[in-house]
């Protein structure tokens, strides 16, 4: 059987057979530095996993990302996986960096701990933002905006609207820095 391996330089092939599989599992954060999302899960150390959602109609969405621009699911092994939404990726990330180190960093607050709360996923990617020096002033009211603007009824876990999870973020975060 003749496949795409074929027409393939024989040290690609060995490229693609031995690394590709573990290829690296990053991110651009909007200082250009690519992160990666460290996780242990049943005491084995590693990366969260990547799934960059493309598609051209919108039937072929991944129905896993619902009304998200990413969401966090765990594989069939049980390892954490981090779904984007490629194309809103694409669209947006001009002039809409900020929220998208947020979104990476409250999903990989789900990666490393599947039980963290929305609220706490968000806190975390708060703090870990501030940790990078990647808030100030701007920054955070740009945050702001975006959970107002969010749909004003939300689920529970949310706050229940995107100005109460937002409240309850910042709670969070004084707490932690106190
Ligand atoms: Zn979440």
């Amino acid at each position: 059987m003749s496949t795409v391996f074929d027409f393939l330089p024989k040290s690609l092939m060995v490229c693609l057979l031995l690394f590709c599989g573990a290829h690296v599992q990053a991110f651009e954060i909007s200082t250009g530095e690519q992160v990666q999302c460290p996780v242990t899960v049943n005491g084995q150390s590693g990366v969260a996993r990547e799934i960059w959602n493309t598609y051209s109609q919108p039937e072929d969405r991944s129905p896993e990302l619902g009304k998200a621009v990413a969401v966090m699911r765990l594989d069939e092994q049980g390892w954490p996986t981090i779904i984007f939404d490629a194309q809103a990726h694409e669209k947006s990330i001009k002039g809409s960096q900020t929220i998208w180190d947020f979104v990476y960093f409250h999903e990989c607050a789900h990666a490393q701990n599947p039980e963290v709360t929305e609220v706490e996923a968000n806190c975390s990617a708060y703090l870990e933002m501030g940790r990078r020096g990647l808030m100030n002033y701007h920054r955070m009211k740009q945050l702001e905006t975006m959970h107002f603007n969010m749909m004003s009824i939300l689920p529970i876990e949310y706050g229940g609207s995107g100005a109460q999870f937002w409240h309850q973020t910042l709670q969070c975060v004084r707490k932690a820095q106190q």
